[in-house]
Order: structure tokens, then sequence, then C-alpha cells
């Protein structure tokens, strides 16, 4: 039996090619058919496809969107969380916010993760798969759908480890780049690591301006291997390394990612020892440190000292000469940091 199409995963003129070559169809259909990919159509909805070709692409093809499983409006922010269920039932997670300068959302790469960081909640069960670059795209395509809005900006930063998913993230992010597709600017777009070494260095070659943000969370390697597995194959020096490396190939800025956790890595001693190393690595270069008070996960039992306390460390961080902000709390009252909600339904359908 032949397999069904992913049209999801084609680029532009590979839609082309597969509606012209193997289904003998006019190429100005592709035009068409993107189009409406982009605003999350299925077959049926494409009006201005003649019904003998949407039945065809019934038959032959089929369009990755995810499954609604869940849908919470936080009603202090207007933050939109989503669990999106996968065709084998998998689910994951994104979250679609609002800044200033446009929507944004928060999409996932892998059902579950491997990285093993203590305070994570996606972590908790393990990597169960990674997602296709068409189930990454689907995300964005359905949320926006649901949302009524166009969506502008994009970060990697929901369930899983992009770095652990190369091959699908960068197809993913050429997918989404393309100007008959959805045409977000890689400047637009965010990818966060744990600090998977060998990905800095491979998507150095690639040729994306994005963002890349390190989840450092620590200053020293004893402090940061007890939270992060992935430090013992990476530690701060290799990975500093690589970002300076990063910097200095592509002139875009780094943001580094630290999570504040009481009595871990927050004292006033910390934040030195932070803006020390950062300097010594990165000289004159800019980056900058974006501070995240730890979301209490039940599971981890970690707590933070909360905003204020964040303030003063941002506070501490700029005496010593370092860019810092404190991440905006969006999202509060639906629990919209990611992993939870994954977490839950995985719960409920093991009861
Ligand atoms: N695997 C990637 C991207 C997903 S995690 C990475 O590690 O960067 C996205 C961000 O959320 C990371 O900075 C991660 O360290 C942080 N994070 C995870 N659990 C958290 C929690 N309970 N509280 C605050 N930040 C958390």
């Amino acid at each position: 039996m032949e397999v069904k199409k992913d049209l999801l995963s084609l680029e532009f003129d590979e839609l082309k090619r597969y509606l012209t070559e193997e289904l003998s169809e006019s190429a100005f259909r592709a035009t068409q058919i993107a189009k409406w990919i982009t605003l999350g159509a299925d077959f049926s909805e494409m009006s201005d496809i003649p019904l003998k070709l949407r039945e065809k692409l019934e038959e032959r093809a089929y369009l990755a969107y995810p499954e609604v499983a869940a849908k919470y409006v936080s009603k202090i922010d207007g933050t939109v969380k989503f669990l999106f269920r996968m065709k084998d039932g998998e689910c994951v997670e994104s979250v679609v916010m609002e800044y200033e300068h446009g929507k944004s959302i928060c999409l996932s790469t892998q059902a579950g993760c491997r990285m093993g960081c203590k305070f994570c909640a996606s972590t908790i069960g393990g990597r169960r798969r990674d997602l296709s670059a068409s189930e990454i795209l689907g995300e964005i395509i359905v949320a926006s759908r649901e949302c009524g809005f166009k969506i502008s900006g994009i970060v990697l930063m929901g369930i899983g480890e992009p770095f652990d998913n190369y091959d699908n993230v960068i197809k993913f992010l050429r997918l989404v780049n393309s100007p008959k597709g959805l045409n977000i600017g890689y400047r637009h777009i965010s990818l966060s690591t744990c600090g998977v070494v060998s990905g800095i260095y491979k998507l150095i070659e690639e040729d994306m301006p994005l963002t890349l943000s390190i989840s450092l969370h620590a200053h020293d390697d004893e402090t940061r291997s007890a939270l992060m597995p992935i430090n013992n194959k990476y530690p701060i020096d290799t990975l500093l390394k690589a970002c300076v490396q990063w910097f200095d190939k592509t002139s875009r800025r780094i943001s580094f990612e630290y999570t504040l956790i009481s009595g871990k890595n927050d004292t006033d001693e910390d934040a030195k020892a932070l803006s020390v190393l950062l300097k010594k690595y990165f000289g004159k270069r800019p980056f900058h440190v974006n501070l995240i008070p730890v979301n209490p996960v039940k599971e981890t039992g970690f707590s933070s000292g909360g905003s204020a306390y964040a303030r003063a460390f941002a506070e501490e961080l700029k005496k010593h000469g370092v860019n810092a902000t404190v991440r905006r709390t969006l999202g509060a009252d639906i629990s919209a940091s990611c992993g939870q909600l994954r977490l839950k339904s995985e719960k409920k359908e093991q009861n």
C-alpha cells in the first residue's frame, strides 16, 4: 500500500513536484494548497481546489495538524495554552503569548525529554519520541487558527531539547521561514538549549540568524551538574567557548536563561560569580541574562524567592556590568510553563 504523503513536511518546491509529477496536476495548485495550509485548512475546506483533487489528496496525502486536546485562556493576560494530541496519541504543549511587538508562540520539539534537568516537569517521564518537522509546524498552524490571529514570533522553549532532535528542528525552521509558508523571519525565532554543545557548532554552519538561548542556571560545574546532567558531558568551559564562537561567527547576541532556585544559585555571591564568569569568556561581546524564578513543580520540591528577589538579583548583576532582565510571568493562572499539563494528562490516562 502506498504510504500517505505528509504534505506539511514539504517545502514549496517539493509540494509543486509532488503535485505535478505524482498527481499529474498543474503547478499552480501548489500555491493554492500552500496558502490553505498556512490557514490550517483541511482538504474539505480548500474551496478553490476541484472536488476530484480534494478527494485524491484525501486518499493519498495527509495534513499533520495536531488535535486540540485542551485549551486554556488566562484571565490575567490572555495567554493561551494548548495541549495538542498527535496522531499516535502523544501529547505536547504550546503557549501563545502577547508581547508589545506581537504574538509569539512557545513550541515543543519532542514528546517528553531525556535531558533530566532536576527542576523541569517535561523530563519526568523521559523522552517518548521526537516530533517530526510537520508536527512542530502543525502546533503553530493550529494555534494560530484557534486564536484567530497571525503569530509572528517563535520560541523553541516548550517540551523537549531541540538539539536532541536536530534534523527535524532544522527542517521545521526552514519550513516556517519559507516565503510561501508562514514566512516567519529567523530574527523572530529563538532556540533554547540546555547546552548540547555539538548542536551549537552545527547550528553555526546552518546560516540561520536566529537567537540562541542557553539554559545556564549555574556558574560552577558542581552546581550545574547537580541540576543538569548534560553538564557532565559538556561542562561550563566547553559550553561558553561554543557560545563565544556562536557570537563571533553569527554576530547574534546570546541570551542566557538563569532559573533562580532557593538555596542553590540565588545569592548575591552567585550573582557576582555569574557576572565574573560570563565577562571572562565574553569580554566586550554583548550578551543578555534572563532571570526566571523557578516554577514550583510538585515532583521536584524546588522553590524560588519570588520576583522581588529576582529583581534584586538582576540589580546585583547590573552592578557588576551584566545586562539582565526578569522574565515576565505570563499565564500564571493556567500553569503556562511547559511540561505540567502533559504530565497531568499522562497521569490521568494511567489511572
Ligand atoms: N531543552 C531546552 C528548551 C526547553 S526548556 C532548554 O533546556 O533550554 C525551556 C526553559 O525552561 C529552559 O531554560 C529550562 O531550563 C526552563 N525551565 C524548565 N523547568 C523550569 C521550571 N520549573 N522553572 C523555571 N524554568 C524552567
